[in-house]
């Protein structure tokens, strides 16, 4: 039997998390949010079903855990599997131990946003919880299979051998959920090559041969690759330069512009979020539209490129909230890819709602799959996988 498993993901300002029973449906989830201000609090689930939402004012990362966790013990986790953003060059999800921490807090210059706030999450839960094991899954470790060739920069030597600047990439749980899945939906369990395309507001692609990552879009940090809800994705590197020179900008600045104030929200002028984007697109709101255009395009670019490294593509897969939902965004990129030989049926992809999976093509040449994605069911997996449990 499966153990349950408590997964924690901390971010800059907000819990998510999930206890993940063998049974998936008993699934409790929730997340707390707003940390640090007046109106912090915690939304969730209870394994009835039942919303749950607490006021906890100005609580911050440690005290948020100790009310949420005080909580969760009563259901009895058996274990803990934390989110980490960044594992520098680690592999696999590994057990919690001094050495592992080490090595996250290594890590946190490629990840000042976000190792820190995975590192509060650790350490709390390892004070209230010192008897339970504990395990980290990295969002980068299932690109580590990627060649030299696609994780190299073309940079002076030693700023790789000695600063470790090299691409790492992201969405690693995601991008081996949905391949995983696809392919065994497929009937070919981990086997051939698959393109993947994690649609959120962080989008990346990846393409996948024989359950092995071996390219991806995302780089050193989250900001490289294709078009996102507020990063600006691939600009030209002498852009910085530009602004500064001629603008005045300090390093900041720009840093804050390209991720918090690009992407679809600098391209439309009006919203990061896809969904008020179709809406406005629809009544005429033209840079709505610039922005779907410019999103499906870079979409469709970043995952021919990728396409290199597959020796065959069996399949392409859609998924995060925007590849799941946005059925025009995934018939526009489908339509900037004749050359994949894809049988796109409009039919069936107009029929895909949330949390459906589904194929939506006609039978003939790559499959095109939507799939659902589940980052905390994979981070539970590969939790029980660490502690010998394997399901
Ligand atoms: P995160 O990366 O924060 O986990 P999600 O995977 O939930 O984000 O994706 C959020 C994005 O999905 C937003 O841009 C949202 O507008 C988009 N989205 C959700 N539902 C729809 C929909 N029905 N149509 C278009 N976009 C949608």
């Amino acid at each position: 039997m499966a153990i349950s498993v408590l997964v924690i993901n901390c971010g800059s300002s907000s819990i998510k998390y999930a206890l993940i029973s063998e049974r998936r449906e008993d699934r409790i989830y929730g997340l707390a949010e707003n940390l640090g201000a007046a109106d912090a609090r915690i939304k969730g689930i209870t394994i009835g079903g039942e919303p749950l939402e607490l006021s906890i004012p100005y609580a911050d990362h440690a005290k948020a855990l100790e009310t949420l966790l005080a909580r969760l013990a009563n259901y009895n986790p058996q274990a803990i599997g934390h989110r980490v953003v960044h594992g520098g060059t680690m592999t696999h999800a590994e057990r919690l131990t001094q050495d592992t921490i080490d090595r996250i807090r290594h890590a946190v210059p490629l990840a000042p946003l976000h190792n820190p706030a995975n590192l509060i999450g650790i350490e709390a839960t390892l004070a209230l919880f010192p008897h339970l094991p504990q395990v980290a899954v990295f969002d980068t470790a299932f690109h580590q299979t990627m060649p030299e060739r696609a994780y190299r920069y073309a940079l002076p030597q030693f700023l790789y051998s000695d600063y470790q600047v090299r691409r790492y990439g992201f969405h690693g749980t995601s991008h081996a959920y949905v391949s995983e899945r696809a392919s065994e939906l497929a009937g070919q369990k981990n086997q051939g090559g698959w393109l993947s395309a994690h649609l959120g507001n962080g989008s990346s692609t990846c393409a996948i041969w024989n359950g092995e990552s071996i390219d991806t879009s995302m780089g050193m940090t989250p900001l490289e690759g294709v078009v996102m809800g507020t990063r600006s994705g691939d600009v030209d590197p002498s852009l910085p330069l530009f602004l500064s020179n001629n603008l005045g900008w300090d390093i900041q600045k720009i840093d804050n512009m390209l991720n918090k104030e690009s992407g679809l929200l600098g391209l439309s002028d009006l919203s990061n979020d896809m969904r008020t984007l179709v809406e406005a697109s629809e009544n005429g709101h033209e840079g709505a539209t610039l922005a779907i255009e410019v999103f499906c395009y870079r979409l469709a670019k970043s995952l021919s490129a990728l396409s290199c490294g597959l020796p065959r593509l069996d399949g392409l897969i859609f998924t995060g909230g925007i590849g799941e939902n946005a059925a025009n965004i995934r018939e526009k990129t489908v339509a900037y890819l004749p050359h994949f030989g894809l049988q796109f049926s409009v039919e069936k992809n107009n029929s895909l709602a949330r949390g459906t999976e589904g194929r939506i093509d006609h039978g003939t040449g790559p499959q095109i799959w939507v799939i659902p994605t589940d980052e905390e069911g994979r981070i539970a997996k590969e939790t029980r996988q660490v502690l010998g449990q394997l399901n």
